[in-house]
């Protein structure tokens, strides 16, 4: 949107109650930001960390009947309740997260199918909760002495409410914490190589969608002053859901166009439908159904994406010009050991990946690490960095045993790495993807970054950000997606990003593949330049020549064991080398 849209529509539904709108359109604008509020929590949710859940109606339960038990049966006021209500909703997501978030794939759904089944049976047959009558007389809503109980007073509130909450989770997403977020759906591997604990962002999102699902369900209670538990049910859970995907579930707005839609919609059939067909039923649940194959169909981008693509894109800027740099770490002197790999194995079931391989690195030196396709040399590289658990040997970095330590520990110590087969964030921008690099060199949190506090901090780490690129001759792409460029270009990316952690050790795993020459030939001059500059290097390549005339040390490995080690001369000389390679492909 562009910077004016969203003033504007804020004003519009601030002073909508002062303008002469009936009453049931006032209602009806309520129940869209209800719905909109619980919808923004699934599209962080779903639509950027890529979990599903539920559960959410049975959220905004904890939220609604919370309120409705503490303002009935112990009079308590509104502020309490909320406090209440948003506090258990936080420890419920906690554990349900904490037990299931570390499993991957179909858990967390499971469980919140679960989750929101029981909580819904528990409303409908707790005695003190009123049963399937739920709880009536909630007292209107009365915040610093203000009633709130019509529709028309309470509308400001609840739109407020929402926009803030719209207005905080655009602010993640644009930061520190919301990029680890936005990477959760490529996979682990690569956050948690970056010092990303993806457990962690997967909690904080699952966390603040329960948060909004119980704010949406606290304002619920005091709107329709009685809850019973119907609307908190599996089926509404459903609905959310579909509200999101319809609206579109990647855009922070889509959840406001999804709500917008689906109540008023709802509505109209809700009358239509029973006089067409000529006998009462919720048959508007089958026409949603049939919509919502259709848009998962025609238009899994939903709503929204449709919206924007006629929008005005506003155009990326910079705005870091003499940003301080970030701290940047002690680094070894030229010539100190820096990485020991001692006699390193890695079994795949029957299969010997690495087998007992050991060399040395010291600081300042390129080392070379070639041999034949499936020689072992990604396995070796992800023994050092933690991505695969060793079966034997160890691993010391700078005199510091790192064998058995998680990938984000190693990282944290300065070893950074690419990957073989690029692992960017294809729907963020070169910039943004390199920003991942910076992730333990800044700080910001989350409550920070939507609340605009760490502005200064992320102008450091954009200007670290651009630094690099240029550094390795993409300044010129920055604001392009990182999905949109050729792998060449990719690649160097990905040397960026390590770049930007600020390493001690880099470890580039066949990053000429996919060049054409020239690109090759720039980038050697690249790694050479990172020589001189007292940077270590292990490079795994293909390219004989590649390595020829950059490494000074060369270990070559075939079928897992570690054939040879040398200098650049003694090992193009070497039969044993040559028939390694004639044996396969080259
Ligand atoms: P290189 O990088 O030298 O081409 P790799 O380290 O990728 O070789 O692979 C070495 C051997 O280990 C190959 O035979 C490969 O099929 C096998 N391998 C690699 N990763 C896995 C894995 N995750 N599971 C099973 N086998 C694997
Ligand atoms: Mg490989």
């Amino acid at each position: 949107m562009t910077k004016l849209a969203f003033p504007a529509f804020a004003a519009v539904m601030l002073l909508l109650p002062l303008l002469p709108v009936p009453d049931f359109w006032i209602t009806q604008s309520i129940y869209i930001a209800l719905y909109a509020l619980v919808a923004l929590g699934l599209v962080l949710l779903t639509g950027v960390a890529g979990l599903i859940s539920f559960g959410q109606a049975a959220f905004v339960g904890i939220g609604a009947y919370t309120a409705a038990y503490l303002s009935t049966r112990m009079g308590l006021p509104p502020l309490v309740t909320l406090v209440a209500g948003v506090g258990l909703a936080v420890f419920a997501a906690l554990v349900l997260g904490l037990i299931t978030l570390r499993m991957s794939g179909h858990y967390l759904p499971l469980a919140t199918l679960a989750w929101g089944l029981a909580l819904n049976y528990t409303m409908a047959n707790v005695e003190g909760l009123g049963k399937y009558d739920g709880i009536l007389g909630i007292p209107t809503l009365s915040l610093l002495g203000i009633d709130l109980g019509s529709g028309r007073s309470l509308h400001p509130l609840v739109w407020g409410i929402t926009l803030l909450a719209a207005l905080a989770a655009i602010h993640l997403l644009d930061s520190r914490p919301g990029r680890a977020i936005r990477s959760l759906r490529s996979g682990a591997t690569m956050a948690e190589a970056m010092g990303i604990s993806t457990l962690r962002y997967k909690l904080v999102v699952f966390v603040l969608a329960a948060v909004l699902a119980a704010i949406s369900g606290w304002l619920f209670a005091y709107f329709q002053r009685s809850v019973s538990p119907s609307p908190f049910s599996i089926i509404k859970g459903i609905e959310y859901l579909f509200i999101a995907v319809l609206g579109g579930i990647g855009h922070v707005w889509g959840a406001f166009a999804g709500s917008g839609v689906v109540r008023i919609v709802e509505d109209e059939l809700q009358v239509l439908l029973p006089r067409l067909i000529g006998t009462s039923g919720n048959f508007e649940t089958i026409v949603f159904g049939i919509v919502l194959v259709a848009v998962l169909k025609y238009a899994p981008d939903g709503i929204w994406a449709f919206v924007q693509r006629r929008l005005p894109q506003r155009a990326r800027g910079r705005d870091w010009d003499g940003a301080a740099p970030l701290p940047a770490r002690d680094k070894p002197a030229r010539g100190q050991a820096l990485l020991e790999v001692q006699g390193v194995r890695k079994t795949f079931g029957g299969l010997v990946a690495v087998n007992d391989v050991s060399f040395a690195i010291h600081a300042g030196d390129i080392v070379g690490l070639i041999g034949p396709n499936g020689a072992g040399k990604s396995t070796t590289f992800n023994l050092i960095t933690g991505v695969h658990t060793i079966s034997g040997g160890s691993v010391q970095f700078r005199g510091q045993p790192i064998t058995g330590l998680p990938s984000r520990r190693i990282a944290r110590l300065g070893i950074s790495r690419t990957f073989q087969h690029v692992k960017l964030v294809p729907e963020m921008t070169v910039l943004e993807n390199v920003a991942l690099g910076g992730y333990l060199r800044t700080r910001a949190g989350s409550l920070r970054a939507m609340l605009r506090l760490e502005r200064a901090e992320e102008r450091q780490l954009m200007a670290e950000a651009e630094r690099q690129l240029q550094r390795i001759g993409m300044g010129a792409q920055i604001h392009e997606l990182a999905g949109n460029l050729a792998l060449g270009p990719q690649r160097l990316v990905e040397i960026a990003r390590a770049l930007a952690t600020d390493p001690a050790l880099l470890l580039l795993d066949e990053p000429a593949a996919g060049l054409r020459h020239k690109e090759k030939q720039a980038l050697a001059e690249v790694l050479r330049q990172l020589k001189r500059e007292g940077l270590s290097i292990l490079l795994v390549e293909h390219d004989m020549d590649f390595v020829m005339g950059l490494t000074d040390r060369i270990v070559v490995m075939e079928f897992g064991n570690k054939l040879m080690e040398g200098t650049p001369a003694e090992v193009q000389e070497s039969p044993a080398v040559r028939a390694a390679y004639l044996g396969t492909e080259h």
